[in-house]
């Protein structure tokens, strides 16, 4: 097989989606499986859609999430430049090309006549009246400065037909097939242009892109064959729902990567339930890192139905690499919202990450979950009245002056120290453990649900707090 050439071509239109970065994704797993090239080609030839910015925030994206291209605007490589808007005199070369090849024509029709050419939709179906032209027609038209487009001549009749790797064979009529725009007025390439002649011109084997283009790749393969040029293996990609009716899109307020990273998603979890976004894996395994996504991933398995994006699920698979980490990778990925809780700087991060890594799914989840321990006063008594427990107010009443005692008789307190204190306090009470456990951890955070037990809360509150708060439980159930 010959070297594998993949690409990316977004368009800096402000974001990058969900989809798009999934395209980015299968585009980079395919080249890298095979030992490829993957290329990033930035497509801002349509000006109006254009928003300051957004190439870095491609750039960051990929980056980011370590995807790794070989060849981009930002680092060069052997088939530059990499911004459609620098290659604009290529284009134009190649449209030129293009006509003497009978596969495009110039057209010098006013606004105003196309406008007539219109349907009550607005749709344009062109009347390849430029076509026409003599020779000494254009020739004129263009030397008096005639404002043109240059448009693709569609064969009136036939199909055009190709082998999708997903989608099977694709079959169009051309006579459904408008004869479209492929240099503007402007002089600058449509997308429709442009692709293919970068496509061929980057080396790109494989065109990896969503379905929309499944329907317009008849006419990108017009021109292949027009300038006699193979044409590349195509592998279109199910579209992307939030659910069975709405396509996942940033413009109606869905999330994009960065947004996902902000609210505490673990990256590699972001990646990695993307890439099971319309393929499945020959095994059941669904987490898996980037060079493990390298090696399982298979064009065979990319599916043609619609992938659904469950963010619960994708929750899951990052409380799943949050459970993987070390207490110290967890303190350096969660830092920023360790940050935001109020234990930041006051308490050993590493143990407090010991305590939240099974009980979290994502790190926005860091300081509601711990803040307790900074936070503590007044809280509903009935917080002691626990049924499955067998516990209540009597109980806590009883309970928590006999544990203050003991707690307050150790030399060192640590959690060893501090369960023994506790089991004995059980069989001298004649208790449950679950009654008294339930009593003391109520009483010294406030709260119902807390990550860890008695033991871990009482060690990182320290001895002093513990007693003080045990004291104020005492005051407020005996109010
Ligand atoms: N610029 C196009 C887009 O953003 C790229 C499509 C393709 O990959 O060919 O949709």
């Amino acid at each position: 097989m010959e070297k594998v050439r993949t690409r990316f071509a977004p368009s800096p239109t402000g974001y990058l989606h969900i989809g798009g970065l999934r395209t980015a994704l299968y585009g980079f797993l395919f080249a890298k499986k095979h030992g490829g090239d993957f290329i990033l080609r930035i497509e801002d030839t349509d000006t109006a859609r254009y928003v300051e910015g957004s190439v870095d925030i491609i750039y960051d994206t990929l980056k980011d999430s370590g995807i790794i291209y070989d060849e981009g605007p930002d680092i060069g490589g052997n088939f530059g430049p990499y911004i459609q808007s620098e290659r604009k005199n290529i284009y134009l070369e190649y449209a030129k090309k293009l006509i003497e090849l009978g596969g495009a024509y110039y057209c010098f029709c006013a606004p105003e006549r196309i406008e007539t050419l219109k349907d009550k939709e607005g749709n344009l179906r062109y009347d390849k009246h430029c076509l026409k032209l003599s020779k000494e027609e254009i020739e004129e038209n263009l030397k008096k400065g005639v404002p043109y487009v240059i448009r693709q001549n569609v064969p009136e009749k036939g199909t055009g037909s190709y082998h999708d790797l997903v989608y099977g064979d694709i079959s169009v009529d051309y006579k459904d097939i408008e004869d479209g725009i492929l240099i503007k007025s402007d002089g600058m390439p449509t997308y429709n242009f442009a692709n293919v002649i970068d496509d061929h011109l980057m080396g790109i084997t494989h065109v990896i892109r969503g379905t929309e283009y499944l329907s317009s790749t008849p006419k990108y393969n017009l021109m292949y064959d027009a300038f006699g040029w193979e044409r590349p293996t195509y592998i279109h990609l199910p579209p992307i729902m939030k659910d069975a009716s709405h396509k996942l899109s940033k413009r109606n307020g869905d999330a994009s990567y960065e947004d996902f990273v902000n609210k505490g998603y673990v990256k590699e979890s972001i990646i990695n339930y993307i890439a099971l976004l319309g393929w499945s894996p020959k095994t059941t395994q669904e987490k898996m890192s980037l060079s493990e996504l390298i090696e399982k991933f298979s064009l065979e398995g990319i599916n043609k139905s619609p992938a659904i994006f469950d963010e619960t699920k994708m929750k899951w698979l990052s409380g799943e690499y949050i459970k993987e980490m070390s207490d110290s990778e967890f303190v350096e990925k969660a830092d920023r919202f360790l940050k935001e809780s109020k234990v930041y700087g006051k308490y050993d991060l590493n143990k407090i990450a010991a305590l939240l890594k099974t009980r979290i799914e994502i790190f926005s989840e860091i300081p509601d979950k711990i803040n307790f321990l900074e936070e503590f006063g007044e809280f509903d008594i009935a917080l002691f009245t626990h049924k499955k427990m067998k516990t209540d107010t009597d109980i806590a009443k009883a309970v928590l002056p006999r544990a203050r005692e003991k707690f307050a008789k150790l030399d060192s307190f640590n959690f060893d120290t501090i369960h023994s204190a506790v089991m004995e306090l059980v069989q001298e009470m004649e208790l449950k453990n679950g009654q008294v456990f339930w009593t003391i951890r109520v009483a010294i955070s406030g709260k119902e649900s807390t990550p860890g037990g008695v033991m871990e809360i009482a060690e990182l509150l320290g001895k002093e707090e513990t007693l003080r708060r045990i004291d104020f439980s005492i005051n407020l159930l005996n109010k």
